[in-house]
């Protein structure tokens, strides 16, 4: 009897066409979350073995990787001898504390003589006759025993373990996340993240005005949404030429809305240049002055690529819960302020003008300013290692 990991694909079970492209990818990244632990996989359409003598460790990894729905401890008995099965289970129910138990068998091996429903009664009466003060409850059992009879095997697992769900990361291409120090863009990029986007981060700092420690923070950030990408290309922009300009120039009250046209534009650049599909954000809509529709649409038109924003439409709450949940909140409230909260003016316009938003924007010469700073941005490669603080330069 081998024990092992086994997988359930859930919602990747409606992916008909290009099932194996996904399962491979799956494979892959389960295979890159394993790294420094032996470990093999194999997999047919509907279930993925993971072969490790560390299981404890890999259990922890895969929960981290997006794609699964759930997983059990399993044990692969190499027969469908029923013998051998029921003694199995016997014995490994032994080391389980329950009152009540149900068995569900399945039954891929068609030849054998008896039906599922047979084979769990007749289960079923092999453990009550053998272990003391235990009753069947078909509806709510301490215990599930399921037995799988495949062609060449039988599987015998208990309690499910949940995944994360989704898509595995890299399935649906690569977007780029505006990445700032607060609690909702991390989420947002997890949440892309789990719909199989791979992402790539931006990152608008102005330094002296922001603090080497508002970019720890965000490189910290980066590397907790690496646990579950691997890797995180992050792209940091110098920031400050330009807020100043803003500043100096431009009426305050528009300072905001043009500042983040100008991280759209500078967004979308680096997104074309490193192939990402989509623009994600941790906008949520009337969150604040620069998040209401007609501001959204003030911002938005200087970009023509899909902007993404998956918290559009969630509670500061629900999102404070995702960001507990993912272990983001914790870095996400360090007092260190990011460019925005510098630079917020006593009454940012909420219904701004496209057409003053055009003419503001002459004031400066933004296209020379923002070719400036992606010349000479930084690029962090961040994994998800603690010690490989700053990543390495790309
Ligand atoms: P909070 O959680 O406090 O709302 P926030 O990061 O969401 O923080 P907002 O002012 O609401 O701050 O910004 C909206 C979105 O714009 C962010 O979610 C993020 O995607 C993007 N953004 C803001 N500031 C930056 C920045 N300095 N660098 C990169 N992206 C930023
Ligand atoms: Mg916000």
């Amino acid at each position: 009897m081998e024990k092992v990991i086994l997988i359930k694909y859930g919602e990747l079970s409606t992916k008909k066409d290009n099932i194996n492209f996904f399962l491979n990818k799956l494979k892959v990244n389960i295979l890159e979350s394993l790294k420094g632990i032996e470990a093999r996989i194999d997999y047919d359409l509907g279930r993925m073995f993971i072969h490790t003598n560390d299981i404890d460790k890999a259990i922890e990894r895969v929960k981290k990787v997006f794609g699964i729905h759930e997983f059990n401890i399993c044990y692969i008995i190499e027969s469908n001898d029923f013998e051998e099965i029921s003694s199995t289970a016997l014995s490994l129910l032994k080391d389980k504390e329950f009152k009540t138990f149900k068995v569900e068998s399945r039954r891929a091996n068609k030849k054998l003589p008896e039906t599922s429903i047979e084979l769990s009664r007749k289960m079923g009466g092999v453990i009550l006759k053998n272990i003391p003060d235990i009753k069947v409850d078909v509806h709510n059992p301490d215990i599930l025993i399921n037995i799988e009879y495949r062609l060449n095997n039988t599987l015998i697992y208990f309690d499910k373990i949940a995944g994360l769900g989704g898509y595995p990361v890299g399935t649906l291409g690569k977007g780029l996340l505006m990445l700032s120090g607060g609690i909702d863009s991390p989420v947002a990029g997890y949440l892309t993240m789990k719909r199989g986007v791979k992402i790539e981060a931006i990152y608008f700092e102005s330094p002296p005005h922001t603090s080497i420690e508002a970019k720890n923070k965000v490189i910290s950030l980066a590397r907790i949404l690496a646990s579950y990408n691997h890797e995180i290309n992050l792209h940091i922009i110098n920031f400050t030429e330009i807020q100043e300009s803003i500043y100096k120039n431009i009426p305050h009250d528009y300072l905001i809305t043009i500042m983040r046209r100008m991280m759209y534009r500078i967004s979308a650049i680096i997104s074309h240049n490193r192939n990402c599909k989509i623009l994600i954000n941790g906008e949520s809509i009337g969150q604040v002055a620069s998040q209401t529709l007609t501001s959204m649409n003030a911002i938005n038109e200087v970009v023509s690529m899909p902007v993404i924003r998956p918290l559009a439409c969630f509670d500061k709450l629900d999102i404070i819960d995702i960001a507990k949940k993912i272990d983001t909140y914790d870095t996400s409230i360090l007092p260190f302020e990011d460019c925005c909260t510098i630079f917020v003016p006593k009454h940012p316009v909420i219904n701004p003008d496209k057409k003053r938003c055009e003419e503001y924007e002459k004031l400066i010469p933004y296209e020379d300013l923002i070719y400036g700073c992606i010349k000479n941005h930084e690029v962090l490669k961040i994994t998800k290692e603690e010690n490989k603080e700053y990543g390495d330069l790309l």
